[in-house]
């Protein structure tokens, strides 16, 4: 069957890798992006001078329109999904719990979790089979913040990818026997962008030395990790959790 992936937040760092891959590996990739079209296009590029398909779609996770909008888009373009990663993900600046406000709590929340809610809403629609689908995967991109709980950085982060770990848990359950599997992986310490946001772009190199390993992980060393969970060689794993932080 043909391989169509929605990949949210492919723009850059672990997305941008995961599209690449995916693409390398015969999948028909919808990348999205927030507000870097530049950089998604590039991406976009990238993949078409190697063979392969893929288009970009805007879509703020925060907004279920957007969303709404971004899975009518590929069922019109490419057909219809067989694979997502609910990748796009936010941190703000590090902060004490006592210094966070609701304001912020509500933008962590609504695009880490309710917008990956709401996207494997769209996908589970699609892929069941008890409602004519044909199967598919699903992809959760937590943290090992989600058991690290980052104190004195983001908390609320934390909690967010917390409460991906639950709803991989869940979903695996409630459609596995509808050709769905749903897993997640727990990426720590990658060289990416995300870590400006948090207001320390040298994170990764500070923290380094605790890590088992000794080092930072690299974006394409999480991509290979959610294909493998999106292919037929994990066809007996569902529920399941691959932490890619060094031993940490
Ligand atoms: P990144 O380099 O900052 O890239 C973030 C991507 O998400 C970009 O494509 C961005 O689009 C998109 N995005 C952000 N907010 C969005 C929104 N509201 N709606 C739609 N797209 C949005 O991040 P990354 O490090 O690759 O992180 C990817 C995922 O891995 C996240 O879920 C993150 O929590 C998780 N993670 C990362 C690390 C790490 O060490 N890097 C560790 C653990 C978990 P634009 O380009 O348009 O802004």
């Amino acid at each position: 069957m043909d391989k169509v992936a929605i990949i949210t937040g492919g723009s850059r760092g672990i997305g941008a890798a995961t599209a690449q891959l995916a693409a390398e590996q015969g999948y028909t990739v919808c990348l999205t992006y927030r507000r870097q079209q530049q950089a998604a296009q590039t991406i976009v590029e990238a993949i078409q001078q190697q063979g392969g398909n893929a288009i970009a779609v805007a879509a703020d996770m925060a907004s279920e329109a957007d969303i709404l909008r971004l899975f009518e888009t590929v069922d019109a373009k490419l057909g219809t999904v067989t694979a997502l990663v609910n990748n796009a993900g936010i941190l703000e600046p590090q902060r004490r719990l006592a210094d966070i406000d609701s304001a912020r709590l509500n933008r962590i929340f609504q695009a880490n979790v309710v917008g990956s809610f709401l996207c494997a809403r769209e996908a589970v629609k699609r892929m069941s089979t008890k409602q004519g689908g044909r199967g598919g995967a699903i992809v959760n991109v937590s943290s090992v913040a989600a058991r690290l709980g980052s104190p004195g950085e983001y908390i609320d982060y934390a909690a967010s990818k917390g409460a991906i770990d639950t709803m991989t848990i869940g979903l695996a359950q409630e459609v596995a026997a509808e050709g769905i599997r749903v897993n997640a992986v727990r990426p720590g310490f990658i060289y990416t962008d995300i870590h400006a946001s948090g207001g320390e772009a040298n994170r990764v190199e500070r923290v380094k030395n605790s890590i088992p390993m000794r080092r930072g992980g690299q974006a394409v060393e999480v991509a290979h990790a959610i294909l493998w969970l999106l292919s037929p060689q994990a066809s007996y794993t569902t529920g399941s959790f691959i932490d890619l932080a060094g031993g940490k």
